[in-house]
């Protein structure tokens, strides 16, 4: 056993990477934990509420965050990505950058500072659905909580405006990049995933029905913070929805998008049908489906929305939606499969729901892994002394996120006191 074992190295800080992370810091092993984003938390830090519990993400994201924080053993590094890996297990080397994030951390800001600036970026964190000052707070429970500086969006002005009122230190405008390297026993891979383009569902409407939309917008609507603080509108008129439908597998197990099922959209589409009825008792929810897939106790999830009376459920996979150019409604062409019927049923809002895309598809580990023909990282990864978890590693929901990224904490841990 190596009495000396160096640290784990965790590339991404989703719910699977925040994981890995305190479970192997618990146990007494350094960790490295590295996010691209300026927060921590992926995607699940951005969803309204997560199934089955329906509780807020923020309830088991502070727990983790006050884990990391009371743990000395975890250094967190975001706005930062993972260049190159090079060594073997036991002893790799990492080669980190981070982006500059222009401010410093050692003195507070607060809105007073954002509220002088003019100077505008879209939300990616409410899916580009609004807009934040260029100086901004990334979500309500961010952590770090730390703003965050757009410096390509900040104008001449507002910079000029940021030097003026900013307490003294709060902001360094030339911060640059930053780029080191470190020694690191074991690799877990927690890159998540990214939503299928929904502009490739162009016979779905996205893109040239503006009330088609997906269900990560769906998460965002619904949430307080969201882009219309929590209302479930319209995006063409900014009415409450009575009538709408949520399509499945949108993209997902067809051919020519995403072969696979993406495991989680059933469930995601069952919890958006309650948000709806919670948000307005009138309206009509109809699910269109090939096959709903809640497996386990999560059938109970999918039993409980049966029973409502304004929920249908519809067997049959929707070829195109078009738009009524009037009342601006959608109007579906869809087989009922049991029934027999071809209807085109009309609604005033779609929820695509489209799948779960790997990260590592497009942005690969820098070092050599074998990838499924998808990007995921299923199985164990070909290289010793590299583990994958969570969404990285196949599509997943959290439950089996966290029992994942616990167990790569483990091979981890084990690999790196071999040494
Ligand atoms: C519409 C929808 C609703 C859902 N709702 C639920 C729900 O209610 N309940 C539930 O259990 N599951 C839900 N899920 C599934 C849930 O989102 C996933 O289980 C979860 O996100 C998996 O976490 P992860 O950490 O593997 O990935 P992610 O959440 O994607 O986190 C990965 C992190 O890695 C970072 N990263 C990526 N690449 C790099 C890189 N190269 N370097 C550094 N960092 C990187 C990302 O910025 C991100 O922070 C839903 C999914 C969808 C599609």
């Amino acid at each position: 056993m190596n009495p000396d074992p160096k640290p784990i190295l965790v590339i991404g800080g989703g719910i699977a990477g925040m994981t890995a992370a305190v479970e192997a810091a618990e146990v007494g092993y350094p960790v490295v934990l590295v996010e691209k984003e300026a927060f921590l938390g992926g995607r699940v830090i951005r969803s309204h509420k997560y199934f089955p519990k329906m509780c807020p993400p923020a309830c088991g994201f502070e727990i983790n965050v006050r884990r990391i924080r009371r743990n000395p053993r975890i250094t967190v590094h975001t706005l930062a990505t993972v260049e190159e890996i090079t060594g073997k297990a036991g002893d790799f080397r990492a080669r980190i950058r981070k982006k500059p994030r222009y401010v410093t951390g050692n003195v507070s800001l607060d809105d007073s500072v954002t509220e002088q600036l003019t100077s505008e970026r879209p939300n990616d964190f409410n899916m580009d659905l609004d807009t934040t000052k260029a100086l901004y707070y990334p979500h309500g429970a961010a952590y770090p909580p730390l703003h965050v500086l757009d410096r390509e969006a900040l104008s001449e002005a507002d910079a000029a405006t940021l030097t003026e009122v900013c307490p003294p230190g709060a902001i360094d405008l030339d911060m640059g990049e930053e780029e080191f390297a470190m020694d690191v026993g074991a690799v877990i891979v927690a890159t998540g995933w990214r939503p299928y383009d929904a502009a490739n569902l162009d016979n779905l409407g996205y893109g040239r029905c503006p009330n088609v939309v997906t269900n990560l917008m769906m998460e965002r609507f619904a949430a307080p913070g969201g882009p219309t603080g929590g209302k479930i509108l319209r995006p063409s008129d900014g009415t409450s929805p009575t009538n709408v439908a949520f399509v499945q597998c949108a993209g997902s197990r067809d051919e020519n998008h995403l072969p696979y099922c993406s495991a989680v959209c059933c469930m995601a589409s069952l919890k958006q049908a309650r948000y709806i009825r919670e948000s307005n008792e009138d309206a009509k929810i109809t699910i269109f489906y090939i096959d709903i897939r809640t497996l386990g106790r999560l059938e109970k999830f999918y039993f409980d929305l049966l029973d409502d009376e304004k929920v249908t459920f519809v067997k049959g996979k929707v070829a195109e939606i078009n738009e009524d150019p009037d009342s601006q409604e959608l109007i579906l062409e869809v087989e009922d499969t049991i029934a027999g019927e071809k209807p085109s049923p009309r609604f005033d809002m779609v929820v695509l729901a489209t799948g779960i895309v790997p990260n590592t598809a497009d942005s690969p580990i820098p070092i050599n892994l074998e990838y499924d023909e998808y990007g995921f990282l299923d199985g164990a990864t070909d290289v010793e002394g590299v583990y994958a978890a969570g969404c990285a590693k196949s599509p997943c929901d959290v439950s089996r996120a966290t029992k994942e990224s616990t167990a790569a904490a483990l091979k981890a841990i084990q690999c790196v006191r071999r040494g």
